[in-house]
């Protein structure tokens, strides 16, 4: 039962369409990435699906890209009321129902922060070494970036629920 669950809980994510939110969102990034995963996360752990939009409603503590993977996951958008957002820079997620009775926070983990912080000031390093670098070295350091940035979308698409992200229930 135990490995069910786990099969279950791999199909149903692997299946996830990235490209599908990358589509919608105009570019493959982290943070759109990050923002499908708090949505999905969220979503799974209240135990609903898209197609339950308007029995709940969704506030997002960034306003970033990570929206659109929100938007994209949880079918609770700007355009239909069910998403709120404040800009207080935090990749946070809350999703409740509407009568009050639940709720679930879903946070990017320290761990996942720390990647995508670790990657931001790389890429700065790299970018500074690339201004004072020759034409044959430039290139070198653009694929290194291009890689480096791969290498985090991979990660937070692949990485297992419980590493990426912090979820946190409330009623029941
Ligand atoms: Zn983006």
């Amino acid at each position: 039962m135990f490995c069910g669950l786990f099969a279950y809980i791999k199909g149903s994510f692997m299946s996830f369409d990235f490209q599908g939110l990358y589509g919608f969102h105009g570019h493959r990034c982290p943070m759109s990435t990050m923002g499908a995963r708090l949505g999905i996360g969220a979503m799974r752990a209240l135990g609903v699906t898209k197609a339950e939009q308007f029995y709940i409603e969704a506030v997002c503590f960034a306003k970033n890209c990570a929206l659109d993977g929100i938007q994209y996951t949880t079918g609770c958008t700007l355009g239909n009321g069910n998403l709120s957002y404040e800009d207080a820079g935090r990749a946070e997620l809350v999703v409740r129902t509407r009568d009050g009775r639940r709720s679930v926070t879903v946070t990017a983990s320290t761990v996942a922060l720390e990647r995508l912080s670790g990657h931001k000031r790389l890429k700065a390093e790299l970018m500074q070494e690339r201004e004072v670098s020759g034409l044959a070295r430039a290139a070198d350091i653009d694929r290194r970036i291009a890689e480096e940035f791969d290498r985090l979308v991979q990660w937070v698409q692949d990485a297992p629920e419980e590493e990426v992200l912090t979820i946190t229930r409330e009623g029941r």
